[in-house]
């Protein structure tokens, strides 16, 4: 009898889960068409560094697509396409429904802030003929890693006068860009012989931004003169307004394919733009859902969505509550009947580093967009771990709409843990569920995806707002 139709086979394709890489599922042509979707997603990686300016490409990427700011009060009917920004910060996105909004939204939520080096409050100094900012990390990063990288500066200061000025400087080609410098390992032996932890310490990350002084100046403190000239010819700025600023230094890294065979993509801020990306793209596809559609690109998410441009403070709520107040229901019955693909990404399995993963329950890259039912740390703290009902809805929607997926946590059991904010959106009273990209190298400085999960993620965005 040929393997081919051994009773076992038959039997094995019946009762057993196939866990295959993607490839094997796919035709050449959807695999072309992976790749090419990648292809906007690499420029708008390169375009969105920060929260504010992944605002900005969304928003401009709306306007194309017909959408128009909502102002509260304003009437609304089927098919309307709105947004709404949050203090420059955080992006709602809304496709009116055919059905009755009483029937609840469908939801997905994104987070568009990564780690990066914030600068402080009274960033610049001098020290022995050098200039630096002193910064203060964000989010969860190992600080070894962003040392002796080209860095680039995004953000905004608000003058004396109220007035605000944009910073992007250290992406254009003709740029300068600026670095956190590290002891030669001639001289490192002490700094190698402490943890991986303290090797680079917090008021270590200082970047390195000068170092010709100000001319016919003896006086000390010269070269931060000097720098502080040029940023107030640049700027307009006096050092004072440093105090009322947000500055990011971010990897001046581009998006580029890894690998021979172009399966990959490295880039800064896969986390959580690879998912922020995908909802974007599906929401402007999406045209006359049956349900209302709403996307959230939001911020704060790796400080704990603090804050009022992150999930913790209302704006989402009040978001809803608006749209269903315009559509003549309430925002509580709305959030009720509502479910939520909370899109943020997964650790994918490194052969590297096979210990920290179960390999049974993690993701792997090209077996598709992840589905997690719960993250947290320990037993399951900090999680709002969805319902098997909910997870069988949304496995049963993706199978039956081809979307290749896998099912993973985020590592073993107690060897860490991390939180999203389908927490915080199940407290609304709405079925969520964590769904995904797997990344390589997550926080780091240049993280790692495949275009296959990539695009599997916009096609399950996609079907779940078409259903
Ligand atoms: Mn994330
Ligand atoms: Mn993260």
């Amino acid at each position: 009898m040929s393997e081919k139709n051994s009773p076992a086979k038959k039997l094995k394709e019946k009762l057993l889960m196939q866990r295959k890489n993607a490839v094997s599922r796919l035709t050449d042509e959807e695999i072309a068409a992976c790749d090419n979707y990648c292809e906007g997603y690499k420029s708008f990686m390169n375009s969105s560094k920060t929260e504010r300016e992944a605002v900005i490409t969304s928003v401009a990427m709306l306007k194309k697509s017909g959408f128009k700011e909502y102002k509260p009060g304003k009437k609304l009917k089927a098919g309307d396409r709105i947004y709404r920004v949050n203090r420059g910060k955080a992006l709602l996105i809304a496709v009116i429904g055919t059905e009755p909004i009483s029937e609840g939204v469908r939801l997905c939520a994104a987070h568009i802030d990564s780690p990066r080096l914030d600068l402080k409050q009274n960033p610049l100094y001098e020290d022995n003929d050098t200039a630096f900012f002193k910064t203060h990390y964000y989010g969860g990063i190992k600080k070894y890693q962003w040392t002796t990288i080209p860095l680039s500066l995004h953000g905004v200061i608000i003058r004396a006068d109220g007035s605000s000025v944009t910073v992007n400087i250290g992406e254009d080609e003709n740029d300068p860009v600026f670095c956190v410098t590290d002891l030669l390992p001639h001289l490192a032996a002490e700094q190698m012989k402490r943890p991986l932890a303290q090797g680079i310490k917090g008021e270590d990350l200082n970047i390195l931004i000068g170092s010709r002084p100000f001319r016919d100046d003896d006086e000390s403190n010269s070269v931060k003169l000097n720098i502080m000239k040029i940023l107030n010819e640049k700027y307009g700025i006096i050092e004072a307004d440093f105090i009322s600023a947000e500055l990011e230094a971010v990897p001046a890294f581009k998006a580029k394919d890894i690998g021979f065979d172009r399966s990959m993509i490295g880039s800064y801020g896969h986390d959580d733009r690879v998912c922020a990306y995908p909802a974007l793209t599906a929401t402007i596809d999406c045209n006359a859902p049956k349900h209302t559609v709403v996307t959230v690109l939001t911020d704060k998410e790796e400080i704990g969505s603090e804050g009022n441009t992150g999930l913790c403070s209302s704006y989402l709520e009040y978001f809803i509550y608006d749209l269903a107040e315009a559509l003549g229901s309430d925002g509580r019955t709305v959030l009720s009947a509502s479910e939520c693909l909370s899109a943020d990404v997964n650790a994918a399995f490194d052969p590297t580093y096979p210990e920290v993963m179960e390999r049974n329950n993690c993701a792997y890259i090209n077996r598709g967009v992840c589905i997690t039912k719960y993250t947290g740390a320990r037993g399951k703290s900090g999680t709002s771990d969805a319902s098997a009902e909910f997870a069988g809805r949304i496995r049963l929607l993706m199978d039956a709409n081809n979307v290749i997926w896998q099912t993973g946590e985020l590592g073993k059991v107690d060897e860490g843990g991390g939180g999203t904010v389908a927490a915080y959106i199940a407290n609304l009273n709405v079925d969520t569920i964590d769904m995904g990209v797997p990344v390589l190298s997550m926080h780091a400085p240049y993280e790692i995806v495949s275009k296959i999960d990539t695009y599997m993620a916009y096609k399950a965005f996609s079907v779940f707002m078409a259903d």
